[in-house]
């Protein structure tokens, strides 16, 4: 077997590009779509609102056929604060492990995925490969979006999407869903010793947070239940929470950050409308004594979680690409579930480990890298002709 990896270049260069989720994504796009145009391919980009950040879609092969797509996103998660032994912007190997900051999540399947264009179109393509680059994935699966809605402008749909997030390249059919949100309670400021004049607003944020705990407890004990996740149930959790200025005054703002992390088959609107009713039986007794008070909430990030049917062909397409036969399901939110809702069957498979992202001296193994190369060989296999 060839120690060398045909895909080191090119990892190399994406993993060059500081595409942490604040920053423009556009000289990587750029670069792609350049590189493509190169091979003759043209791509289509959707950009957020902003101008500064872009997705990228692009087909091989006829383009009037509904084709395999694969997809990543191209942001990664900031370096801040954390502790690299080498740049992360500079690709370096030790020991059979490749560093980086998105070497693992995600950029070496979408540089594997470009590293296979020329013999693509060497080959020719019967069964098209569509190829799905998005922006801002590490906060919340934001840009995605832009790319499925350009999706009605297209002759086709693909028929299938394989997400390239890390998974040891196991087919990943189940993924939870993300809810998450901010809550403000205005309340009425006062000096403390007149309580029965203000909101404290502190304590209103407390009966909403204990309440959460409570969900929290209840779906853990009744369910819904899947003991193939980790934990087995929806979590639910507050995060952050800020309020008040000193004990002698009764706080007028606070503020507190909190999510949940369904499975597949709950409702993240009933989960919401249950928190939202709380909050508006405790609005009448606020606004009682002052009625500018009130309790808002802001969604911060919506993921959908995704639960294809284990019979649906994609699962078996993949699963033959990697030569395994086992189906996994996993906590972590991925583009899928917006891809499955925009009626794509989707599984999500792609080298490294999540093990290894967001932290630092983020890693892949070159172990990784030579069965997603395997997979590509088998997928031309099956989509050129003559295959
Ligand atoms: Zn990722």
């Amino acid at each position: 077997m060839s120690a060398e990896i045909r895909s080191r270049e090119m990892i190399e260069r994406l993993i060059a590009f500081d595409t942490t989720s604040r920053n423009s994504n556009l000289a990587l796009i750029d670069y792609v779509r350049d590189y493509l145009a190169g091979h003759g391919v043209e791509s289509r980009l959707t950009h957020d609102e902003s101008g500064a950040k872009a997705n990228l879609y692009a087909t091989l092969g006829p383009d009037d056929k509904p084709g395999i797509m694969l997809s990543g996103h191209t942001d990664v998660v900031p370096v801040d604060g954390q502790e690299w032994e080498s740049d992360p912007w500079t690709v370096i190997e030790r020991e059979g492990l490749l560093y980086g900051r998105g070497t693992s999540d995600m950029k070496s399947f979408i540089a594997i995925a470009l590293s296979y264009v020329p013999e693509m179109l060497a080959r020719g393509l019967e069964t098209p490969i569509n190829l799905a680059f998005s922006h801002d994935e590490e906060v919340g699966c934001v840009g995605v979006h832009g790319l499925i809605r350009d999706f009605a402008n297209l002759p086709v749909k693909p028929f299938v999407c394989i997400v390239g997030e890390p998974t040891e390249m196991r087919v990943v059919s189940a993924h939870k869903g993300k809810r998450s949100y901010i809550c403000r309670v205005k309340g009425h400021e006062c000096h403390s010793s007149l309580v029965h004049t203000g909101v404290n607003a502190v304590e209103v944020a407390a009966e909403i947070v204990a309440h959460l705990r409570k969900m929290a407890r209840r779906f853990r004990d009744e369910g819904p239940h899947d003991r193939d996740y980790e934990p087995h149930y929806t979590s639910v959790h507050t995060g952050t929470i800020q309020g008040g200025t000193a004990l002698n005054i009764v706080p007028k703002d606070c503020r507190f950050e909190f999510e949940w992390r369904y499975l597949p088959q709950h409702d993240p609107e009933a989960i919401f409308a249950e928190v939202e009713a709380l909050a508006r039986s405790l609005e009448p007794e606020m606004q009682a004594i002052a009625p500018e008070t009130g309790i808002a909430f802001e969604e911060r990030s919506a993921i959908a979680g995704l639960d294809t049917d284990p019979g649906e062909e994609v699962v078996a397409l993949v699963r033959a690409l990697t030569g395994g036969n086992d189906t996994g399901k996993v906590s972590f939110g991925t583009e899928a579930g917006a891809f499955q809702r925009a009626e794509i069957p989707t599984v999500v498979c792609g080298p490294g480990s999540v093990e290894q992202a967001h932290k630092p001296n983020e890693f892949i193994r070159l172990e990784q890298i030579r069965l997603c190369e395997a997979f590509m060989d088998r997928l031309l296999e099956r989509v050129c002709r003559g295959g």
